[in-house]
C-alpha cells in the first residue's frame, strides 16, 4: 500500500500529494438504510488483527477505546476492506446510482 504522503504520477501541473488528491473527491451520500458497506459488530469485537484499519485509504475504519467504528460516507470504493477482512464481517456492494464517490479529475 502506498504511503499516504507519497506523490502520485506527475501531471501537467506537477505531482499531487495523495492527501490533496483525496480532497478533490466529491460524495453523494446515501442514507444509512442503503449503506453500501456494513460490518457485523459482534465479529469485529473479537477480531484478532483489525486489518481494515490499516488498509482503508479513507480512514473509514478506526479502533476507538477498543471498539471498531466504521463510517461508509468517505469511502472511495477501492474494495480493500472486503479483501482484507478474513473474518466474514464485511458486506460490500457498490453504492446505488447516483450515490457514492465522484472522481472529478479522473
Ligand atoms: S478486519 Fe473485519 S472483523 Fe476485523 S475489525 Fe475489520 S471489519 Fe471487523
Ligand atoms: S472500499 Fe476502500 S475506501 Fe471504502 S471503506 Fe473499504 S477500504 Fe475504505
Amino acid at each position: 500500500m502506498a504511503d499516504a504522503g507519497a506523490t502520485s504520477s506527475p501531471s501537467a501541473a506537477g505531482p499531487i500529494e495523495i492527501k490533496r488528491r483525496l480532497g478533490t473527491l466529491r460524495y453523494v451520500t446515501d442514507s444509512k438504510d442503503h449503506a453500501h458497506i456494513t460490518v457485523k459488530p459482534a465479529i469485529c469485537a473479537k477480531c484478532p488483527h483489525s486489518f481494515c484499519t490499516f488498509v482503508c485509504p479513507a480512514k473509514c475504519y478506526e479502533r476507538i477505546d477498543g471498539r471498531l467504528v466504521f463510517r461508509y460516507e468517505d469511502c472511495v470504493e477501492c474494495g480493500a476492506c472486503d479483501i482484507a477482512c478474513d473474518q466474514g464481517s464485511v458486506t460490500w456492494t457498490l453504492p446505488r446510482g447516483p450515490y457514492g464517490v465522484k472522481y472529478t479529475y479522473g
